[in-house]
């Protein structure tokens, strides 16, 4: 169940039916200002729309003075231990702080920092981990960890609200993916309150952002969640905003960007697609319209499953075909691809619309056809889907013309992928 409650962090909505806020935590010592600052700009850079430093001593305190008044997004004090610092760092500037009432040091303590945010109108993430619950539901954590993490944070939430405050998220962390879910969608029916998302000490950046990607978006598309981490084992936090947006983009819950799809490619393939793709990928980076752009790589099964994307291309051994909105554009020599797309995309944008010269796509689509029959009893994968799709109701086409003004200068690097990245042996083409 969607949190009902909102609060406001820094300017930044949490809850009640406000967009996925995208998280990072610094890496850097909080005292080292410059350091801070560089990751604290790369984190919004990529578009994460809070941060939150961590604050175990008193020099961080004062690094937090100077920091969240330079930050270009929210800073949240991360404080364990020591409530003093919780005190310091509200009165710091801190545009959230977080703390575990487990092991701030007591009732009177939380009391204490609770009266001073509440003065001061700063929120607080209420925080619960699976590895520091409180001693009495220690028991409870062997026989059912789920409803032990859960109880802990009901018992937060009773603390806050016994002490009258409202102003606040919560969020219940374990290295267990299975069980953050569980946890969390059972919170989310006894509280209204937001909710924080992330599995903890989630690992690499390739099993930290999948473990990450199954437990967050499991729940997000479940309409639970109203903020999240990615937590990886990486000093670059902006590589964790960046697999946030990637859940949220895939899930459809916010747009940033471009969004690049591609084929698996298969035996069928007959050009370097691997390297067309990186190439796409790195020239995508200067856009920031959200368009979407598919690569495949044959024409065997023609447009198909592309045919959402703003843009797209398939390719073969010599030519390869632009499309857009699901009709073809126009045939290129394979060698242009990529350059092509770009200028038809480019043009398209600074149009306002896409441009069809009709007798370059009357060209295309009798180019794609010609493929098509020619394998027109092969069974592919993407066949079968299609098959399968025609039999449920049909998709309504897209109209598709309609698109952002563009704005994307400048130089084009080109991607060299080698042998160790994608290799060519055993496969239809050479890479010179
Ligand atoms: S058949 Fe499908 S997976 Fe194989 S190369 Fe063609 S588009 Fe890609």
């Amino acid at each position: 169940m969607a949190s009902k409650r909102q609060i406001d962090v820094g300017g930044v909505k949490i809850g009640g039916g406000a967009p996925v806020a995208v998280q990072s935590m610094t890496k850097t010592e909080t005292a080292d200002y410059d350091a801070t600052m560089r990751q604290i700009r790369a984190i919004a850079d990529e578009g994460g729309d809070i941060v939150r430093c961590a604050v175990p001593r008193d020099k961080d305190v004062e690094a937090l003075r100077r920091i969240v008044r330079e930050s270009p997004i929210p800073v949240i004090a991360d404080i364990h231990f020591n409530h003093t610092l919780a005190l310091k760092a509200i009165d710091a500037g801190a545009h959230c702080i977080r703390i575990n009432p487990g092991n701030i040091g007591g009732h009177e303590k939380t009391r204490e920092v609770v009266d001073k945010a509440r003065a001061a109108s700063v929120p607080i993430r209420v925080g619960v981990n699976s590895g520091s619950l409180p001693k009495h539901l220690h028991e409870l954590e062997r026989s059912d960890p789920v409803e032990a993490l859960v109880t802990a944070a009901v018992e937060y939430v009773d603390l806050m609200e016994s002490l009258d405050f409202g102003d606040f998220k919560v969020s219940i962390k374990s290295t267990n993916v299975p069980n953050t879910i569980a946890a969390n969608r059972l919170l989310s029916q006894r509280i209204e309150y937001p909710l924080h998302l992330g599995i903890t000490e989630a690992g690499t950046k390739w099993s930290g952002s999948l473990k990450s990607a199954v437990g967050l978006g499991t729940l997000l598309a479940d309409g639970i969640g109203d903020t999240i981490r990615i937590s990886l084992s990486t000093f670059h936090a902006e590589e964790e905003v960046k697999v946030a947006w990637e859940v949220l983009k895939a899930l459809k819950l916010r747009e940033r960007g471009p969004v690049l799809i591609a084929c698996p490619t298969c035996g069928r393939l007959q050009f370097d697609m691997d390297t067309v793709v990186a190439e796409i990928e790195e020239r995508l980076r200067r856009y920031s319209e959200p368009i979407e752009v598919a690569v495949l790589g044959c024409a065997v099964n023609g447009i198909g499953e592309a045919s959402h994307a703003d843009f797209g291309i398939t390719g073969a051994k010599n030519e390869g075909l632009i499309f857009a909105h699901g009709e073809p554009l126009r045939k290129v020599p394979q060698d242009r691809l990529v350059d092509e797309l770009f200028a038809e995309i480019d043009k398209s944008l600074s149009m306002g619309r896409v441009i069809v010269d009709e007798s370059k796509a009357a060209e295309g689509a009798e180019w794609l056809s010609k493929i098509e029959e020619e394998n027109a009893g092969e069974l592919t994968p993407e066949r079968i889907a299609a098959m399968e799709a025609a039999a449920a109701a049909e998709e309504a086409g897209a109209d598709g013309t309609a698109l952002p003004m563009a704005g994307n200068g400048g130089t084009t690097r080109r991607v060299v992928l080698d042998e160790d990245q994608s290799p060519t042996a055993g496969r239809r083409f050479t890479r010179a």
